[in-house]
């Protein structure tokens, strides 16, 4: 994917997880290839100084910085590669451009631990079934430990809790996320969804597009009723081994991952990814976040991993390189900030441009209502972080839409 413009994105609360990654994709090669800035000087009536945005650019894409791919991924069909002793990774297809998710099995006495679950699809069930009667041996399921909410992760949490008679283990944060948003639509786009739609200076006719396809979101299943909790610096002991908790946000709420320090294994979800990069999203829901920030502070965290740490992702491959990953990550917001920025100095002259259009900047080729509700919210966390840090001024003009600048 040449295409300059992109974030790339992973699953969305609301959303199916295939567009985020289709949506943009890492940036490749073809980033240099844009023609440098050109700065407009302010109009005389621009609302705000131009000195506000200045900040560190990402500069050139890094290099150097190739990960190490050990190990070869398994078919999606209930084959698995054991990835460490007592660690086995499958895959489940996925109908999208994202095709598949990994899960894993962590070896758990005389059973196995799940990690995630994939799609609530009728094929999932069925592997999930295949998998246990033949790769596990029969072996039981001991607990299901979802990462964080998302439908690719947990979409099919209530029905192994009950199928596999298994606790569940979450975070408080993603536990009643995924059960809030298991609850129905309501027919009528509601009052606070209008009203972020209606700011970010998106056309009614397009934030009725955008709810409908949320409400049509074919992979909302039930939802499990009860949980066990992890949190931030637990440690799980599975079959004598200690795993840390560490919690990460920005992608989603309290998004958890594994890590055994003794053999250097991070099991990561969507926290940590070798080929495309998270969405993060600034929803209606909570239109102030600043996930981008949580995004970076959760990086930090991952830096005080090893480098040669064998990092077992949800999409794409095993890798090691946790320094190197987290480093590539942190140029491709950076460098999404720097255009963005130039986006906004242009609206200057015409007293600010609003998310919508800096969107379309950012994003030229979004290809339907699903791409459009990932690239908003991921340009929506941009700006934000912005603000956040002072770098520029938002107002409200006198139709009720934000003006950036
Ligand atoms: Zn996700």
């Amino acid at each position: 994917m040449a295409e300059p413009a992109e974030a790339d994105v992973g699953s969305h609360p609301e959303a199916d997880p295939d567009i985020a990654h289709d949506l943009v994709g890492e940036p490749q090669d073809g980033a240099g290839a844009q023609a440098a800035p050109v700065f407009d000087a302010p109009s005389p009536t621009a609302p705000v100084k131009v000195e506000l945005l200045a900040g560190p650019s990402a500069g050139p894409r890094p290099q150097g910085l190739e990960l190490d791919f050990p190990l070869a991924p398994p078919r999606p069909d209930g084959t698995v590669v054991e990835a460490a002793e007592g660690l086995l990774w499958a895959r489940m297809p996925m109908p999208m451009g994202l095709d598949h998710i990994n899960v894993y099995l962590i070896r758990d006495g005389a059973g196995w631990l799940a990690v995630d679950t994939g799609l609530a699809l009728p094929h999932t069930r069925e592997l999930w079934e295949h998998l246990v009667s033949t790769a596990l041996g029969g072996a039981p399921l001991t607990g299901l430990l979802c990462t964080h909410f998302h439908y690719d992760h947990a979409g099919l949490a209530a029905w192994m809790q009950e199928r596999f008679d298994i606790p569940l283990w979450m975070t408080l944060g993603e536990f009643h996320t995924l059960r809030t948003l298991w609850a129905p639509s309501p027919a009528q786009i509601p009052a606070h969804q209008a009203r972020y739609y209606h700011r970010a200076g998106l056309p009614a006719e397009r934030a009725q597009a955008l709810f409908d396809t949320l409400r049509q979101d074919r992979f909302v299943s039930t939802a499990p009723a009860t949980f066990r909790r992890v949190r931030q610096g637990d440690v799980m002991t599975i079959d004598g081994r200690p795993w840390q908790v560490l919690v990460g946000e920005g992608h989603s709420p309290e998004h958890a991952c594994l890590f055994d320090a003794e053999r250097r294994l991070l099991v990561a979800g969507d926290q940590l990814l070798p080929r495309i990069s998270s969405n993060l999203m600034v929803s209606s829901t909570e239109p102030e976040a600043d996930p981008l920030q949580r995004w970076f502070l959760s990086l930090d965290r991952l830096d005080t991993l090893p480098e040669d740490t064998l990092v077992l992702p949800s999409h794409d491959e095993v890798f090691r390189g946790v320094h190197r990953r987290t480093r590539m990550l942190r140029w491709h917001h950076q460098r999404t900030l720097d255009r963005l920025g130039e986006r906004l100095i242009q609206g200057r002259a015409e007293g600010g441009c609003t998310a919508t259009q800096a969107m379309s900047a950012l994003y030229p080729r979004l290809r339907g209502p699903m791409d459009e509700i990932l690239a908003l919210g991921e340009t929506l966390a941009h700006l934000n972080w912005f603000l956040a840090q002072g770098r520029i001024a938002r107002t409200l003009d006198d139709q009720g839409i934000h003006r950036y600048a």
